[in-house]
C-alpha cells in the first residue's frame, strides 16, 4: 500500500517530468523483449521510468557523458523488473555509475583460515547493497536476446535480491508465496544447471549462473525477461516462481506479441 503523500509526490513528478516522445520511442524500439506489453503496461513502464529518473542520479565516469537517451535506456530496463511491483523496491539507494566499457574491481575476501585476499576482476556490472549500481555502457547496449544476456536486468535483479540481506538468490517473497517451495525449486534447478556446466553440456543460460545462487537468480532473471520461453521450457517450476515473484508472465506476452 502506497501512503498518500508518496502518491501525491509521484503525481507531482509525473506532472512535471516526462521522457520525451522521441527518446521513449527510440528506447522501446531497441528493446525487442518489451513486445507484447499492453498499452497500459507501456504507460506504467514509462511512469515508473520517469519516477526512477527523478529519484536516481546516473553519473558517467572516465569521461563518459550520459545523455537523456542513455538515462532512459537504463531506466526502462531497470523498471521492467518492477513493472508489476512498485518503484519503492529501488528506494534504499540513489546512484547509477556508468563506465564507457568493462571496468576493473578489487574484490577482497577472507579464506577459511582467516587470511584476507584481494582478487582483481574485470566486470560489466556490479551492485552494492544499499549503494550504487555500476554498469558498463558498452554492455548496456549489447542487447543479445538470443543469448539472454542483459546486464541491466542482471544488476537490478541483484538489487531486488539484496532487499532482505546479502545477495543469495532469495529475494523478499510476497505473502502468498511459500519460501520452502522457492528454496526447493531453485536448489533443484541450480543443482541440475551446475551438473550440466560441469559436464560441458550446452546450457539454457549463461554458464556464469553456476557461480553461486545469487548469480543463478540474476542470470535466470535476465533470461526470464529476454528469452522467457527458453527458461519456461527448461526450468518450468523455476519459471513459475519467477512469474509469481515478478508478477509477470513474459512467455505469454512473448507469444501474444509474436
Ligand atoms: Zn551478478
Amino acid at each position: 500500500m502506497i501512503w498518500y503523500p508518496e502518491k501525491w509526490r509521484r503525481r507531482w513528478i509525473l506532472g512535471r517530468e516526462s521522457i520525451p516522445e522521441s527518446i521513449w520511442r527510440s528506447v522501446v524500439d531497441q528493446l525487442p523483449f518489451l513486445r507484447g506489453l499492453t498499452r497500459d503496461e507501456f504507460r506504467l513502464l514509462r511512469e515508473w521510468s520517469t519516477i526512477f529518473l527523478y529519484n536516481k542520479k546516473i553519473n558517467g565516469v572516465q569521461g563518459l557523458v550520459v545523455t537523456e537517451a542513455m538515462r532512459a535506456m537504463i531506466a526502462v530496463q531497470a523498471c521492467l523488473l518492477i513493472l508489476k511491483l512498485d518503484p519503492e523496491y529501488y528506494d534504499n539507494w540513489v546512484e547509477v555509475i556508468v563506465y564507457p566499457g568493462k571496468f576493473v574491481l578489487d574484490h577482497t575476501y577472507t579464506d577459511e583460515t582467516g587470511v584476507v585476499h584481494t582478487r582483481r576482476v574485470v566486470a560489466s556490472g556490479e551492485s552494492w547493497q544499499a549503494g550504487p549500481v555500476i554498469l558498463s555502457w558498452e554492455d548496456v547496449v549489447d542487447i543479445r536476446c538470443e543469448s539472454g544476456y542483459n546486464v541491466v536486468i542482471h544488476e537490478f535483479a541483484h538489487k531486488l535480491d539484496m532487499l532482505n540481506g546479502s545477495a543469495d538468490g532469495y529475494p523478499p517473497l510476497h505473502g502468498d508465496m511459500d519460501r520452502r517451495i522457492w528454496a526447493a525449486v531453485f536448489s533443484r534447478a541450480y543443482e541440475i544447471f551446475c551438473r550440466q556446466v560441469e559436464q560441458g553440456e550446452v546450457t539454457a543460460m549463461n554458464p556464469y549462473a553456476a557461480e553461486d545462487p545469487a548469480e543463478f537468480f540474476a542470470v535466470s532473471s535476465e533470461v526470464f525477461f529476454t528469452r522467457p520461453c527458453l527458461i519456461k521450457q527448461h526450468f518450468p517450476d523455476m519459471y513459475q516462481q519467477l512469474a509469481r515473484f515478478y508478477c509477470q508472465d513474459p512467455a505469454a506476452r512473448w507469444i501474444a506479441g509474436a
